[in-house]
């Protein structure tokens, strides 16, 4: 598997997912985590179960597009949408294609919280939905980070028993359909506020009038791999309709208008129990559990630097990751990392990562692997003993450059360091630090079998002499008393 991106104004980056890596500690460690929070969330994901919210036989879903008057949403799809969009005209046309679809379905009525640009309270929207006897509350946003920086969709659900469950179930029907699209997945998880109640305020509202409630963050505005998912109104009306057929695989709906039959989709949900909350969607506080790099390969001639980065997380799956190659100072924007799929709770703990360093520059490369929760974990420093020189620059600086320096440095905890010259010495750094401590081992246990044996011997002669003065000793004894 090939995986490429370039990015403006940062080194090319080529990455391919290893197949046969060194087997060493961290790694064997990295591999048993995965393998556990693999092992966590399929055992969620593989049963498939019916939908565990009971509905009556004509179902009430009410959309709530975000927003509105003067609460604005973000401003940030400004810059490069369509028209200078703003966050509430965005969730007005999702959910009014939302509605128009849905309304093609038979027994369903449909309602929207709000059908022009007015601001209304979260519970004003609730008891809306409350008022025409609500079995689901779907609110429809569009997300922007504050460093602009995160990519992906995202379904946030009430923490609260029986609407968490409802909410996954739903939540992973959502995550499916938006992947099909092309979007990366951020996952279904719920946010507690200080006092423990569910932190965003539609779904702490409509909890507390006995409505389930999810709140659909679709992609970000203003992440340039998400922007083209919603670009034009086009793309937000698209995005309303994936919607609709979501709630339409959910609660199993048909239409003889649309000529679809859903009615047996709600029986392959991921198993989940009505009154217990779902583990994988409570926020997890730790960072990842492992994060490290490794030097693999340098070519001083292209400036291409390999290493392999080894991470793992026990209690979510690992959505993204970063690096620098300047000890940690600055960082490239977010990738994806390999294998990452919040659903599944499934990634690649291992991969090699292919840097193109600068000409001119001594790369200390250090990783971050970013959990479900955004939570990073930062890795080791691994630094280059030699600047990379090559191209012009090279020519310029002469030969003398890529003198070899002194192999004499000492490594600071947390920091590693490659030399070229020497680099397939160094490939082969773990099996023969290793090596060493075997050695280590076999000198200490022939020091005290050494030891073991030198204080026998000193015990045995010390009794030999002893036994000996008393014999000795005796048999004076023996002569004085014949004489
Ligand atoms: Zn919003």
């Amino acid at each position: 598997m090939l995986y490429k991106r370039n990015r403006s104004g940062l080194p090319q980056m080529r990455q391919l997912i290893l197949s046969g890596v060194p087997v060493n500690g961290k790694i064997f460690f990295a591999a048993m985590c995965s393998v556990l929070a693999a092992l966590f969330f399929w055992g969620a994901r593989v049963q498939a179960a019916y939908r565990v919210q009971p509905v009556d036989e004509t179902l009430v879903v009410v959309i709530d597009p975000g927003h509105g008057g003067e609460n604005e949403g973000t401003a940030e799809g400004r810059l490069t949408l369509e028209d200078a969009a703003l966050e509430k005209e965005m969730t007005l046309v999702t959910a009014k294609a939302m509605y128009d679809e849905l309304c093609l379905y038979d027994n369903v009525e449909v309602y929207l919280t709000r059908t022009e640009d007015v601001d209304l309270s979260l519970k004003e929207r609730a008891e809306f939905a409350a008022s025409v006897g609500a079995d689901f509350l779907f609110s429809i946003h569009y997300n922007a980070s504050p460093s602009h920086d995160l990519f992906g969709s995202e379904v946030w659900i009430s923490a609260e028993t029986p609407f968490n469950a409802y909410g996954y179930q739903f939540g992973c029907i959502q995550l499916d359909t938006m992947h099909s699209m092309g979007l990366f997945l951020r996952g279904v998880k719920t946010r507690v506020n200080d006092s423990g109640k569910d932190y965003y305020g539609i779904i702490r509202e409509a909890s507390a009038l006995n409505i389930p409630a999810v709140i659909i963050e679709h992609c970000h505005v203003d992440e340039e791999r998400d922007i083209p998912f919603c670009s034009t109104s086009k793309s937000w009306a698209d995005l309303g309709r994936a919607d609709a057929l979501s709630v339409a695989k959910y609660f199993g709906l048909s239409s003889s208008a649309l000529g679809v039959d859903y009615s047996g989709f709600s029986e392959t949900l991921p198993e989940v129990k009505e009154h217990a909350r779902v583990q994988q969607t409570l926020k997890d506080e730790t960072p990842p559990d492992v994060c490290s790099v490794e030097f693999l390969d340098a070519d001083y001639q292209t400036g291409e630097l390999s290493v392999t980065v080894t991470a793992a997380d026990y209690d979510s799956p690992l959505l993204y990751y970063d690096y620098s190659i300047d000890g940690g100072e600055t960082y490239s924007v977010l990738y994806p990392w390999p294998g990452s799929n919040a659903l599944e709770g499934t990634y690649t703990d291992t991969f090699a990562l292919s840097l193109t360093i600068p000409s001119g520059v001594m790369p200390s490369v250090v990783v971050r692997a970013y959990n479900l929760f955004d939570v990073p974990a930062k890795s080791n420093c691994l630094m280059s003993l030699q600047e990379f020189w090559y191209g012009e620059e090279a020519e310029e600086q002469g030969a003398e450059s890529f003198a070899e320096p002194e192999k004499e440095q000492t490594d600071s905890p947390g920091t590693k360091t490659f030399l070229p010259a020497s680099a397939d010495a160094l490939e082969q750094e773990s099996p023969q630090s290793f090596l060493s401590f075997l050695m280590l081992c076999l000198l200490f246990v022939v020091l005290l079998f050494a030891m073991i044996l030198t204080c026998q011997a000193v015990s045995l002669s010390l009794r030999r002499r002893k036994r000996g003065r008393q014999r000795r000793k005796e048999e004076g004894d023996s002569r004085n008393h014949r004489k």
